[in-house]
């Protein structure tokens, strides 16, 4: 089941664009987070397990040596990459510290842009000229937004400390400047229902996104959410609810989004549930399996998603 017959994938979009593969090599450059710092908060988000989503060991080898790493990983099977700061908040830093981690990843062989994740509330004006600088220069910039729900009260809960108007605020300026905005969305939030899920779509798509990252809940060790989840006080998705609603999800967002993520795997003993979500191919296989028996990528827009072989 090919996943980019019903979705806009950014790997058929980079292969369309670029005539070949170009894969993300994901980076670990010792940033930190104001959510966790005591800037904003010291407890973080709530769903939050930062050494869950990386390789805490790879953080402090230079940026060249990790990317030469992840890039012999990917041997003969692709050539050109994207540089992609993942971890923590990857523009909480000083401007010129910034562009000096950044030249490092942009300046190493076959690179053709850079993915730099971060919050809404992280991003200056600064930043954002930075970015600007090296996509006028020629590179691929995309800057991916964690907003994960645009309803406010879910954001308190979950200890966000940011709301929807920072998001709003920052994708704005940043694709004004031609920057190209990911957005990550978390589905199964704790007290979202589907209504929920459907308003954060619609409104991530009318205010304008180039790209989104599509993801269910995962309670992972050392998370507030892990010890409600123990004491019995919220539940894990099940593999057949993330379907239904990442499949509303993208049947409601048109043709030209493209989706960097339609699923999201995580390993055990850090994840604790939803246990599917241990299997790499089964949320994959599952939303595919969806969007072919009801209608791919826009169906439920006036914009549907082309077949594209
Ligand atoms: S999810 Fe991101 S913003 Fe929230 S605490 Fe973790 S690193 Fe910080």
């Amino acid at each position: 089941m090919q996943l980019h017959h019903w979705v806009n994938t950014l790997g058929q979009d980079l292969k369309s664009r670029y005539g070949e593969a170009v894969r993300k090599l994901t980076i670990h450059a010792n940033f930190t987070c104001p959510n966790r710092d005591g800037t904003l908060g010291k407890g973080g988000c709530t769903f939050c397990n930062v050494a869950s989503f990386a390789d805490e060991q790879i953080a402090a080898a230079p940026i060249a040596e990790q990317l030469n790493v992840k890039a012999q990983e990917l041997a003969g099977k692709s050539d050109k990459y994207l540089a992609y700061f993942q971890a923590y908040t990857s523009t909480y830093g000083e401007v010129m510290t910034l562009d000096r981690l950044y030249q490092e990843a942009l300046t190493y062989r076959n690179i053709v842009g850079l993915c730099v994740g971060t919050r809404p509330d992280c991003v200056s004006d600064a930043v954002l000229e930075l970015l600007s600088g090296y996509q006028q220069q020629g590179f691929e910039i995309w800057l991916e937004l964690g907003l994960q729900t645009s309803n406010d009260k879910t954001l308190k809960r979950i200890n966000r400390g940011h709301g929807w108007a920072e998001y709003e605020t920052v994708c704005l300026k940043a694709r004004a400047l031609g920057i190209k905005v990911c957005t990550h969305l978390i589905v199964g939030l704790p007290g979202e229902t589907w209504q929920d899920y459907q308003n954060t779509l619609d409104a991530v798509v009318a205010l304008g996104v180039d790209g989104i990252k599509l993801h269910p809940l995962h309670i992972v060790q050392g998370s507030t959410l892990a010890k409600a989840y123990q004491a019995g006080k919220i539940t894990a998705l099940t593999l057949e609810q993330y379907v239904d609603a990442a499949v509303m999800m993208i049947q409601r967002t048109p043709a030209e989004v493209v989706f960097h993520r339609v699923s999201a795997t995580a390993r055990k003993p850090t994840l604790i549930a939803p246990a599917w979500c241990e299997d790499r191919w089964q949320g994959l296989i599952s939303v595919a399996q969806g969007l072919a028996a009801s209608g791919g990528q826009g169906a439920q827009t006036t914009n549907p998603y082309v077949f594209n072989s």
